[in-house]
């Protein structure tokens, strides 16, 4: 609510034009081995698709061309296990991005003290195991995580990302979840997780200033609602990386969200951060 206020008052939130991403998720492969409910690959999932390596190291050059040393997910719509190259592509983008934090959440399905083991020796960061399914399998993923540790002490245990205070350390850690629609947003409107919207809401979204998201075929989505790159910001195997991020397209995006303005596509229907409007003003965008 305070937030929400604040925001109304200033109107517009200034920020820097020439700012670039400091966090980039890649999606090396768009397949995942589940569909949960709260999750746009329920409802349709991406076609099946790898990225060639030839486009990987092409984002890799780019970045390491830049200094990049932001965060790096190797993941976006997907289950990042399900890319039986993945601990390749870790150890391909360290050697490119040295001073990154490579990362990865993963459902936890396939995942086993072995596959940690080779993705951590190939230089990622952190591994964040997802439980969607309970207390049972909460338990048994933390058991996991407490043998790979056991085996592996140079990664810290911890309790959630907010225990993350030092970049340059590895981190594993289990996150559980439970059915609490705060804990989810309707993606857009991929999913019904909230009612319709009857208007656009009038909040800011930080997302579309910091993040670039980047299918398995190359295209540059607005945001992890943008299920199937719609926004029409362009292709990384047609343009650079920094071509695509000062486009006219997410710098218009960019411009609408700093002014609370969510009526382009995609945000018009998306209800992220709802829980920063004020409960009294519900009534009238649903
Ligand atoms: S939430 Fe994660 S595990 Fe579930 S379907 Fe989506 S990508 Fe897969
Ligand atoms: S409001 Fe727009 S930028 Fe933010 S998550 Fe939704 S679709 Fe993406």
């Amino acid at each position: 609510m305070f937030r929400f206020a604040q925001n109304m008052v200033k109107k517009v939130v200034p920020y820097d034009r020439s700012a670039r991403f400091d966090e980039i998720q890649i999606e090396t492969t768009s397949v995942c081995n589940r569909s949960c409910h709260f999750c746009p690959n329920s409802v349709s999932p991406p076609a099946s698709s790898r990225m060639p390596s030839a486009l990987f190291r092409k984002i890799a050059d780019e970045l390491e061309n830049m200094g990049y040393s932001g965060n790096i997910a190797l993941y976006l719509r997907n289950e990042p296990f399900m890319d039986k190259s993945l601990h390749k592509n870790v150890r391909l983008i360290r050697d490119k991005c040295p001073n990154s934090y490579i990362y990865i959440a993963s459902n936890g399905d396939l995942v086993t003290v072995e596959k940690l083991i080779q993705v951590f020796d190939a230089g990622i960061s952190s591994v964040a195991l997802s439980a969607y399914d309970g207390k049972e399998q909460a338990a048994a993923f933390h058991a996991l995580a407490k043998k790979f540790v056991s085996k592996y002490p140079s990664v810290d245990y911890v309790s959630g990302r907010r225990d993350i205070h030092d970049h340059t350390k590895k981190y594993i850690w289990v996150t559980s979840y439970t059915d609490d629609p705060e804990n989810f947003f309707n993606r857009a409107g991929t999913v019904s997780v909230h009612a319709e919207l009857k208007k656009p809401l009038p909040l800011m979204c930080t997302l579309p200033f910091n993040q670039l998201c980047i299918t398995a075929t190359g295209e540059v989505a607005l945001c992890c609602a943008d299920w199937y790159a719609e926004a029409g910001l362009g292709n990384v195997n047609d343009h650079s990386l920094l071509d695509i991020w000062f486009s006219p397209e997410f710098i218009s995006y960019r411009d609408s969200l700093s002014n609370f303005d969510r009526s382009k596509h995609l945000c018009d229907k998306c209800t992220h951060k709802l829980q920063d409007l004020p409960s009294i003003l519900l009534k009238s965008y649903f």
